[in-house]
């Protein structure tokens, strides 16, 4: 997701109170930044943060770390927590690249990945977010019995993804290539903005988890 640049964005989430400010400072200390042992799980590439907020009040019992790149885009989930408070939300503007950085071994209980962008040519497959690249990282940073979440609509992504979670050495615990009309699956779906926007132009939703065994 790109917006046009806003001014002062970036001095926004520097002074704002749902913005991590330095956040390589809190690896490996996430549970007393929080201040209690609920698990926490992130959201990489969050956009603008209607399925993280959604699924933060449904569980005040996790704690949650939106992750987006661009400023212009993190202000908006931004505006949307001001509005409505809740305090197992925190957000962090950095680059998923540098997640070993930030969290330490094991202290994530889930990842989240919703319409990561696809990255269509060969040369930049290792800048998916489902190559095997990133699940190298995601062991690092991933609790024993962590889980990995993936939804697009982009059938070529899925495709790879499926496929890197073997190279990887990953468990595909489950997937639907058709998630909306499969109602088992679809109960407790909470949609994202990508989700809303690709599934009414007729595009089914793909989603897998996987983990280690
Ligand atoms: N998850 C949202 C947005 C999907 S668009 C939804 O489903 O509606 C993908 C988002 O991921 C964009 O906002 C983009 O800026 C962000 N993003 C892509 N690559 C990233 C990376 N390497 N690190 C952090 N954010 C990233």
């Amino acid at each position: 997701m790109r917006l046009r640049n806003i001014p002062g964005s970036r001095e926004a989430i520097a002074s704002s109170q749902w913005c991590v400010q330095e956040p390589e400072l809190q690896k490996g200390r996430w549970r007393s930044f929080f201040g209690n042992d609920n698990p926490i799980q992130i959201e990489i590439g969050m956009g603008k943060g209607k399925f993280l907020l959604e699924l933060a009040k449904r569980n005040p019992d996790v704690n949650y770390l939106g992750i987006e790149k661009y400023s212009s885009v993190l202000l908006r989930a931004l505006q949307k927590i001001e509005e409505e408070p809740l305090p197992n939300v925190r957000f962090i503007r950095m680059e998923a690249e540098s997640l070993c950085d930030v969290f330490g071994e094991g202290e994530i209980a889930k990842i989240y990945l919703n319409f990561s962008d696809p990255w269509p040519k060969d040369r930049h497959a290792k800048r998916r977010l489902t190559s095997r690249q990133f699940f190298l990282r995601y062991d690092i940073i991933l609790a024993e019995n962590g889980t990995v979440e993936f939804k697009t609509d982009n059938k070529d992504l899925f495709a790879f993804s499926l496929e890197e979670i073997k190279e990887a050495g990953w468990d595909l615990d489950d997937f639907t290539w058709d998630l909306h009309h499969d109602d088992a699956r679809n109960a407790k779906n909470i949609t994202t903005e990508y989700e809303e926007r690709f599934s009414s132009m007729g595009n089914p939703i793909c989603k897998l988890t996987a983990s280690r065994s």
